[in-house]
């Protein structure tokens, strides 16, 4: 079980100091298929901030101030 996630979704709530998620657990799913972005073409380098978890491929993401 990973307990140092790093994460650069920094408009999510769980997203802490140092790219560090600070969810007790996640869940991330393949992105391919799915009309969604890669990791490494999308989420990762984007500079635009997501505003649903459509936009990750976490599923635990929650947008900040909810
Ligand atoms: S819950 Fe998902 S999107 Fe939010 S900080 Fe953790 S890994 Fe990133």
């Amino acid at each position: 079980m990973a307990s140092d996630v790093k994460c650069s979704v920094s408009s999510c709530n769980y997203w802490g100091k140092g790219n560090r998620c600070e969810a007790e657990s996640i869940h991330v799913v393949n992105s391919v298929g799915g009309g969604g972005v890669s990791m490494e073409a999308g989420t990762m380098g984007r500079q635009e901030q997501a505003g649903t978890s459509a936009e990750t491929a976490c599923r635990t993401f929650k947008p900040k101030g909810l």
